[in-house]
């Protein structure tokens, strides 16, 4: 009998109001489970895993990242598959951060939640979770693990773990993966696009628990101050500076704005280039508001999301030499981005 670990970190999915402030607060695993008697019809041996506190995502971090990356590595030998229940405010980041903590994965681990709780009539949790653990379960004619990578499940379809995003708030497809089709998608079956699925070159499994937050992640926006940010970027205190600009990677020309650029990266920081659209890449050089940033060295980030950006450069300032970081950015590791730098 296949095994699958599933492991329940809190969110929207267990949750229960409470009844003197109305708010909604995380509730246990036994409780989650009372709701889904479904769960012991699988022919599946489904082991449980459960976070001392459920927590809303909104408080999950590094630090969780980490016993995430642990218990899986842990108990990867034993067994085929793993799913998280995790709350959707946060999860398109924790899985962004897994898929870079897990190199050389040959098993699926499926992130999933819901947007109305488990309890109520109406929710999303129950097919969401039913799914999860199926497609996790899910083997291919020669007995391998079809998805053999992080992602995360969601109203039918599978996404690339590092390629998604939450888009909406209130809507049950509340997540996308702009810039990567997806990986399979659950009607009366499930129909897998194998050829977007990823394969690891490693040998093994390779599983790095460090991670550094010398991050400053800035949106740039008409009539930004930039006189009030230049005193928090100060390297080494800050080691790499993710600009979220405008369209295909540009910004405005201001003097002020390029010199301390271009000091950041004199004295060792390194800038990271992706856009604030929702969908395509970044394209340096492309417009004359971007000609600057190839001049100075600023890395494109190509059609990264902010979550995987943002998580691909805590795990490379503390994986990765310094020498061969700006290298290591520019290039797909696990499948984060398309186009690497021209
Ligand atoms: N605030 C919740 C969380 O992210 C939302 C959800 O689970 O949908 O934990």
């Amino acid at each position: 009998m296949r095994r699958l670990l599933l492991i329940y970190t809190g969110g929207t999915i267990g949750m229960i109001t409470n009844s003197e402030t109305g708010a909604l607060e995380s509730f246990d695993f036994a409780h989650l489970y009372s709701q889904i008697p479904e769960l012991k019809r699988f022919e599946l041996d489904i082991q449980v895993k459960s976070f001392d506190t459920p927590l809303d995502s909104s408080e999950i971090g590094p630090r969780h990242w980490q016993q995430l990356a642990s218990w899986i590595s842990e108990a990867y030998t034993d067994f085929d598959g793993f799913v998280v229940l995790h709350g959707t405010d946060t999860m398109a980041y924790t899985a962004s951060a897994l898929s870079f903590m897990l190199q050389g994965l040959r098993k699926p681990v499926v992130f999933t939640g819901s947007q109305l709780p488990i309890g109520i009539i109406r929710t999303d949790g129950k097919e969401n979770l039913i799914t999860a653990i199926e497609m996790a379960a899910a083997i291919d004619a020669q007995g391998e693990p079809v998805l053999q990578e992080v992602a995360v499940y969601f109203e039918y379809a599978l996404f690339r773990g590092n390629r998604s995003a939450k888009i909406s708030a209130h809507q049950f497809e509340a997540f996308a993966a702009p810039n990567y089709p997806l990986l399979a998608k659950a009607g009366v079956q499930i129909e897998w696009y194998k050829e977007r699925l990823l394969r690891t070159p490693l040998p093994e499994l390779k599983t790095h628990l460090a991670l550094s937050n010398e991050v400053l992640i800035w949106r740039l926006f008409p009539g930004m101050p930039i006189e009030l940010y230049a005193s928090a970027l100060s390297f080494p205190k800050v080691k790499i500076l993710i600009l979220e600009t405008f369209g295909a990677g540009n910004a405005f020309s201001d003097s002020a704005f390029q010199a301390l650029l271009a000091a950041f990266i004199q004295e060792g920081g390194l800038v990271l280039n992706i856009t604030q659209c929702q969908s395509g890449a970044v394209r340096q050089g492309a417009y004359q508001t971007s000609t600057f940033f190839e001049q100075i060295g600023v890395i494109s980030g190509a059609d990264l999301t902010a979550e995987a950006a943002l998580t691909k450069c805590m795990f490379a300032l503390a994986n990765v030499e310094q020498a061969a970081r700006a290298q290591y950015l520019r290039t797909s590791v696990v499948g984060e981005l398309s186009s690497p730098e021209k």
